[in-house]
C-alpha cells in the first residue's frame, strides 16, 4: 500500500489518528499538515463553515525535496481528493459547465512569511471563465478573477514578478481615467486578460496553461520548491527553524468576496495583537474584494466592529459622517454576518485556547472561514494575553508562564521616546507594532542589510512591504510604510519580530528610485536620521531621546511575574554596585545583591585619585595608609546606601577585583606625554610626576593582566586593601543596623585558585570585622564566601568549601579560563566568527554557501554546559558533599540568560544574580525552568 500523502480536511484528524494509532494533538497535526492545514482540519471538524479542502502533507514535500518528483501515489491521491471536493460542492474541476476553482497555499509547521503564499482562482481558463460569467451573471467579475489568477500564477508559480502585471493595470486605469480597480470598464478588463496572456507567452515561449490539472501540478511543485527559496531559507536561519521540516500544500474550494456588495473578505485577530486588549474584535475587511486586496493595502480597509471603526476614524482625522458612509464597520453593514463571525471567533479561541488570526470571506451573504492560526503578537500583547487567558480560565497559570518568551520581558523594559522633549513631527500613520526606534532612513532591503552590516541603525522605509523585504526588516531597528493597514505584511512581520513599525503612513510619499520620501515639504533622503514611534504611529525627523519603560505600570507583566515567583525555586538576586542600581533592582523584584563590584565605587574622581595615590605609595606605608583612609569614606557611604535599599535582603560585597593598573593612565599615553614634556618643558614638575607614574605603571605592566595581579591576589599583595574594604563594609553594616535597618552582610573573595588564598584573606576579614563590631558596640551576623571563577577552584571545591559558607560562580572568568579565550579580546578577534561559521565549500539547495560554525553560541552569553557547565556541576556536587549547607549562586553574565538559568536550576543552584534590568527576565525564566523540569 502506498503511503498516505493527501488528507481531506473533513476527515483529516480521524485519518491521522488511524495512521498514528492515537488521537493527534495540535502539535502532531501541525507536523504533518502544517499550521494552515491543521487549522482547516480543526475548523472543519468543529463544524464551522469552511470551504471544502484537502492538504498534501509536509512529508510529501520532504520526499519531493529529495527526489525532485512527487512521491509515488501522491498525484493519484490528489486527484482522488479533488473528486471528494467535487462531490461536496457539486462542481467539477475543469468542467466548462460547472467549474470548481481552488486556491493553493503553502503552510509550514510554523508560519513563515518568507515563503510562497497563495494562488487563487486556480482552474480558470477561457471556457471556465465564460461559465463563471454566466453563473454569476457578472462578466466583469469573471475577467477580473482571470486576470488576478494569471498575475498570481505567473508571479508565484513561474517567478514572473507581479509588478509587470500591476503596471499594466495601472496604465489601463490611467487611460480610462479611473482611480480604483473596480471602476475599470469591462472592455478594459477583457483587454487586460489578453495582454497578460501575451506577456506570458512572450516570456515563457508557450501559452498560459489552460489545463486545470497542469495548473495544479505546477502550483503544487512551486509550493514545494518555495521551501528552499532564498527568502524562506533566510527566514528559517534567522528564526532557527530546521530546514528539513518541509511545507504542506493546501488546496481549497474558492469562495469569492468580490461577487458584489453582499460579498466581502477580511482578516481578524480575536484580541489586539499589538496590546493584547480584548475589548473587541481587531480586524479589517473590504467589501466586494478578494483576500489579497486587504493585505496588499491598495484600498483603505474598513474595521470589523463599530467601536474599533470609530477609534480608527478618530486617529486618522476622519469625520463620523465620512466614516459611516465611506468606511462603515462590518457590524453596521452586515450585522448578521458580524454576529455569526463573533460566535465563530469565540468557538475558535476556546478550541485553541489562544488568540487567533483568522481569514474569512463572505460570498453573497454566506460567511466562510478560510483560515485560523495562533496570531503573532508583540511582547506586550503576549504577556497580556497569557495573563488574561489564565484569568478567564482558559489556561492555568503555569501555561501562562510557559507561553511568554523571557526575552519578551526584556523588550517590555525597553525605552520609549521622551514625551517632554520637543520633537519635529513630520507624519502620522498607524501604530502597527509598538516600540521606539531611531535610525537612518533606508529604502530597500538589500541596502538595509549592507548598512546594518556596517553597524548602522536602520529604519527601513518602503511604499509597502512584501516577503522579499523580510531579510531587510529583520536587520532594521524599525519599519515605516506608506501603504497598508494594521494587518498588512509590514505590520504582521514587524509584530512577530518585535520591531517597532508605523504602517499605512499616507502622509508620506516614498520614492524608492530616488531613495527618499517626502512628508509635506520635508524631504528625507537615504542616510538622514528619523525616529518612529510604534506606540502612537508618529514619525519625526532627527534622533528623539528616549526614556525608560514604566515597569510599575505594566500590570499584566507584574501579575505574570508574581505568578512566576510563586512557582520558581531558584532565587533571583542582582549585580548592583551603587545605591541607585540596588533600588532599581529591588523594584524589579531582586531578592538580594549577588555581586557588588566594589571597585565601581571608585569611579568618582576624588575616590579614584585616592586609589592612584594608594598605588603610587609603593612601600611607603604611611602614604599608603593615608590614601586608604581617604578611600574608606567613599566605600562606606555607598555601602550604607546599598544596605538601605536592600533592607532585609542579603548583600554580597566582593573585595576589589580588577588589575590595579586599570586605575592608572595607559602606559602608551604616559610614554607619549613624557616624551613631549622632555622636549617642550624639561624642567616642569609635571614631567617629574609623569615620569614617576610611568615607572610605577611600567612596573605594574603585565602581558596578560586578566591572568595577573588581580582578584584576591591584589588583596594579598597590596597590604591594607582588604582591611580597608572590610572596615568600610562592616562600619556601614553596623551603623545601618543601629538605625534599624535589617542588614544581611556577606563578603566574597574573587579569583581564588588555591585554598590558602582563601584562608589568608578570611583571617584578615574576620579580624577586622570583629574589631569594627566591637568599636561600634553591635554584633551582626555575616557570611563569608568565595567566587568560583578559576578552574582550579572548581576542581578543588571540597577543600575550598571547608573555608567558605557560600560559593558564587563567576562564569565570566570561568568561561575565559576554561576555554582560554580572553574575555576582552576574543569577540573582536575570532569568537563571533566561530559562532557565525566558516565557508567550507558546503552549499544548500540553492547553491548558496552554508557556513559551518565552531561554536553553537557565544559562551560569554550562554553558558557552555558541556565544558564550563561540567565544572560547575562537579563543583556543586563536591562542595555540597563537603558542606551540605553551602549556599551556591552564580553572578556571571549568564545569570540573566534564560538557557543558562535553566541549567542553573537543573544543577541545583540556590540563586542566580544578574544586572537589574534582567531581574524580571530571570524571574520568569526561573519559573519556566521549575515547570519544565517538574513534569
Ligand atoms: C565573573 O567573572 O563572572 C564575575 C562575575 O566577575 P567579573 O565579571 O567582575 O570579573
Ligand atoms: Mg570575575
Amino acid at each position: 500500500m502506498t503511503k498516505k500523502w493527501v488528507y481531506l480536511s473533513r476527515s483529516a484528524s480521524e485519518e491521522l489518528a488511524q495512521t498514528l494509532g492515537h488521537e493527534p494533538d495540535l502539535a502532531e497535526m501541525k507536523v504533518i499538515f502544517g499550521g494552515k492545514g491543521a487549522g482547516l482540519a480543526n475548523m472543519t471538524g468543529t463544524k464551522l463553515p469552511v470551504p471544502p479542502a484537502f492538504t498534501i502533507t509536509t512529508e510529501a514535500c520532504v520526499e519531493y525535496m529529495q527526489s525532485g518528483e512527487f512521491p509515488e501515489g501522491m498525484w493519484e491521491q490528489t486527484v482522488e481528493a479533488l473528486k471528494d471536493i467535487e462531490a461536496q460542492t457539486g462542481k467539477k474541476f475543469g468542467d466548462p459547465a460547472n467549474p470548481l476553482l481552488v486556491s493553493v497555499r503553502s503552510g509550514a509547521r510554523q508560519s513563515m512569511p518568507g515563503m510562497m503564499d497563495t494562488v487563487l482562482n486556480l482552474g480558470l481558463n477561457d471556457e471556465t471563465r465564460a461559465t463563471l460569467a454566466e453563473l454569476t451573471g457578472n462578466e466583469w467579475f469573471s475577467y477580473d478573477a482571470y486576470r488576478r489568477f494569471i498575475t498570481m500564477f505567473s508571479d508565484i508559480v513561474m517567478g514572473y514578478p507581479r509588478e509587470h502585471f500591476e503596471q499594466k493595470l495601472e496604465e489601463l486605469k490611467k487611460r480610462e481615467g479611473v482611480r480604483t480597480d473596480t471602476e475599470v470598464s469591462l472592455e478594459g478588463m477583457k483587454g487586460l486578460v489578453e495582454e497578460y496572456k501575451a506577456m506570458y507567452k512572450a516570456r515563457f515561449g508557450e501559452d498560459f496553461p489552460t489545463d486545470p490539472y497542469k495548473q495544479l501540478e505546477l502550483a503544487i511543485k512551486a509550493v514545494f520548491d518555495s521551501w528552499n527559496g532564498a527568502r524562506a531559507v533566510a527566514y528559517r536561519e534567522h528564526q532557527g527553524i530546521p530546514h528539513d521540516w518541509g511545507t504542506a500544500v493546501n488546496v481549497q474550494t474558492m469562495v469569492f468576496g468580490n461577487m458584489g456588495n453582499d460579498s466581502a473578505t477580511g482578516v481578524a485577530f480575536s484580541r489586539d495583537p499589538a496590546t493584547g486588549k480584548h475589548e473587541y474584535l481587531y480586524g479589517e475587511f473590504l467589501s466586494n474584494a478578494q483576500g489579497e486586496d486587504v493585505v496588499a493595502g491598495i484600498r483603505t480597509p474598513q474595521r470589523i466592529t463599530l467601536a474599533d471603526s470609530r477609534n480608527w476614524a478618530e486617529s486618522q482625522g476622519v469625520s463620523e459622517k465620512d466614516r459611516a458612509t465611506l468606511y462603515p464597520s462590518l457590524e453596521e453593514t452586515m450585522p448578521e454576518m458580524y454576529h455569526q463571525f463573533l460566535d465563530i471567533v469565540d468557538t475558535l479561541e476556546h478550541y485553541y485556547r489562544d488568540m487567533q488570526d483568522m481569514e474569512f470571506t463572505i460570498e453573497r451573504g454566506k460567511l466562510w472561514m478560510l483560515q485560523t492560526r495562533t496570531g503573532k503578537r508583540t511582547a506586550a500583547a503576549a504577556v497580556r494575553i497569557a495573563v488574561d487567558l489564565a484569568n478567564e480560565g482558559m489556561i492555568d497559570k503555569e501555561e501562562a508562564i510557559m507561553r511568554v518568551d523571557p526575552t519578551y520581558v526584556d523588550l517590555l523594559l525597553r525605552p520609549s521616546f521622551d514625551p517632554q522633549v520637543e520633537k519635529k513631527l513630520i507624519a502620522k500613520g498607524l501604530n502597527a507594532s509598538p516600540g521606539a526606534a531611531v535610525g537612518v532612513a533606508v529604502f530597500d532591503a538589500a541596502r538595509a542589510q549592507e548598512l546594518a552590516g556596517e553597524g548602522k541603525n536602520i529604519i527601513l522605509v518602503r511604499p509597502e512591504t512584501a516577503p522579499d523585504d523580510v531579510p531587510g526588516m529583520l536587520v532594521s531597528k524599525g519599519v515605516l510604510t506608506q501603504k497598508g493597514g494594521a494587518t498588512s505584511h509590514a505590520a504582521v512581520v514587524a509584530r512577530g519580530n518585535n520591531l517597532p513599525c508605523v504602517a499605512g503612513c499616507e502622509e508620506i510619499s516614498v520614492d524608492v528610485a530616488r531613495r527618499q520620501f517626502a512628508a509635506g515639504n520635508v524631504v528625507i533622503k537615504e542616510g538622514d536620521i528619523i525616529s518612529i514611534d510604534g506606540f502612537n504611529g508618529e514619525v519625526y525627523t532627527g534622533s528623539v531621546p528616549m526614556i525608560e519603560a514604566e515597569y510599575e505600570k505594566q500590570t499584566a507583566l507584574l501579575t505574570l511575574l508574581e505568578w512566576a515567583d510563586e512557582i520558581r525555586t531558584l532565587g533571583v538576586r542582582t549585580n548592583a554596585d551603587l545605591p541607585q542600581d540596588a533600588q532599581r533592582a529591588v523594584a524589579f523584584g531582586a531578592e538580594g545583591i549577588g555581586l557588588c563590584r566594589t571597585e565601581h565605587m571608585f569611579f568618582d574622581e576624588r575616590a579614584r585619585d585616592a586609589v592612584v595615590r594608594m598605588i603610587m605609595a609603593g612601600d611607603d606605608k604611611e602614604k599608603r595608609h593615608a590614601a586608604l583612609d581617604e578611600m574608606l569614606p567613599f566605600q562606606e557611604q555607598d555601602f550604607e546606601g546599598v544596605f538601605e535599599a536592600m533592607d532585609g535582603k542579603p548583600v554580597i560585597m566582593r573585595l576589589i577585583d580588577p588589575p590595579m593598573h586599570e586605575f592608572l593612565p595607559p602606559r602608551e599615553e604616559l610614554i607619549e606625554k613624557v616624551a613631549t614634556l622632555k622636549c617642550t618643558d624639561p624642567d616642569s614638575p609635571e614631567l617629574a610626576e609623569k615620569e614617576k607614574m610611568l615607572k610605577v605603571v611600567t612596573a605594574q605592566w603585565e602581558v596578560n593582566p586578566m591572568m595577573g595581579l588581580r582578584g584576591c591576589r591584589a588583596g594579598i599583595m597590596y597590604q591594607g586593601l582588604t582591611e580597608m574594604q572590610t572596615r568600610a563594609y562592616f562600619q556601614a553594616a553596623c551603623r545601618c543596623a543601629k538605625r534599624g535597618i535589617d542588614v544581611i552582610p556577606e563578603v566574597m573573595i574573587p579569583l581564588v585558585g588555591h585554598v590558602n588564598e582563601l584562608k589568608m584573606e578570611r583571617e584578615k576579614l574576620e579580624r577586622v570585622a570583629q574589631q569594627v563590631m566591637e568599636e561600634e558596640g553591635i554584633e551582626i551576623e555575616y557570611m563569608f564566601g568565595t567566587m568560583i571563577e578559576v578552574p582550579r577552584a572548581a576542581l578543588t571545591a571540597g577543600e575550598i568549601a571547608e573555608y567558605a559558607q557560600f560559593f558564587s560562580f563567576g562564569t565570566n572568568d570561568l568561561t575565559q579560563m576554561t576555554f582560554g579565550y580572553s574575555r576582552d579580546d576574543a569577540e573582536g578577534k575570532f569568537l563571533l566568527k566561530y559562532v557565525e561559521g566558516f565557508d567550507t565549500g558546503e552549499v544548500d539547495a540553492n547553491g548558496e554557501p552554508v557556513l559551518t560554525p565552531i561554536l553553537e553560541a557565544n559562551p560569554f552569553q550562554t553558558l557552555d554546559q558541556a565544558g564550563v557547565g561540567r565544572l560547575v556541576q562537579m563543583c556543586v556536587e563536591e562542595g555540597k558533599a563537603a558542606k551540605p549547607e553551602l549556599e551556591i549562586g552564580i553572578c556571571g553574565e549568564h545569570g540573566g540568560d534564560p538557557d543558562s538559568i535553566d541549567f542553573c536550576h537543573r544543577v541545583g543552584l540556590d540563586y542566580v544574580s544578574c544586572s537589574p534590568y534582567r531581574v524580571p527576565v530571570a524571574r520568569l525564566a526561573a519559573a519556566q525552568a521549575t515547570i519544565r523540569h517538574s513534569k
